[in-house]
């Protein structure tokens, strides 16, 4: 696959996604790192969303809720570059109704390489990264050329 850059600037827009059991955790990673989050965009699923601003008065775009089309929603926001980072605490340990979904968006947050956090450890890590606050290139596919080859 032929490669581009893309540039994500020093203030990111950012997703955060919680499944139901880890909501909790997800709200007190948000607390902890409240100044850091306000520095950037933030996008979230509908329910997680909603908890999230309404506890910490963080501004948050609210997509509809992930099982009912906000993971498609955050998927095709990635897609078209307008995500820099996923935070997603996926649950690991129960069956969720929309699992095809869930496993739509941690795949297209690997096809468009943004980072993702699937739990808080590597949250941590990522929050503790000097790039958070910089100009970052990544490297993407290069979608005009991946067309031209097709057609
Ligand atoms: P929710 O969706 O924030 O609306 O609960 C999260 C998800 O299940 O993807």
């Amino acid at each position: 696959m032929q490669k581009t850059t893309r540039t994500m600037k020093a203030k990111k827009h950012i997703a955060l996604v919680a499944h139901d059991h880890y909501k909790q955790e997800l709200l007190q990673w948000t607390t902890e790192n409240k100044q850091k989050l306000a520095r950037h965009t933030l996008y979230a699923t509908g329910t997680t969303g909603h908890l999230l601003s309404d506890a910490t008065g963080l501004e948050i775009d609210s997509l509809m809720s992930g099982p009912m089309g906000g993971d498609q929603q955050l998927g095709s926001l990635i897609a078209q570059g307008k995500i820099d980072m996923m935070i997603f605490f996926w649950d690991p340990l129960n069956a969720a109704p929309h699992d095809p979904d869930v496993k739509a968006l941690l795949r297209i947050a690997s096809v468009w390489n943004i980072p993702v956090a699937t739990n808080r450890a590597t949250a941590h890590f990522l929050f503790d990264s000097a790039l958070l606050d910089q100009e970052v290139d990544i490297s993407i596919p290069d979608y005009e050329h991946y067309l031209a080859n097709r057609t």
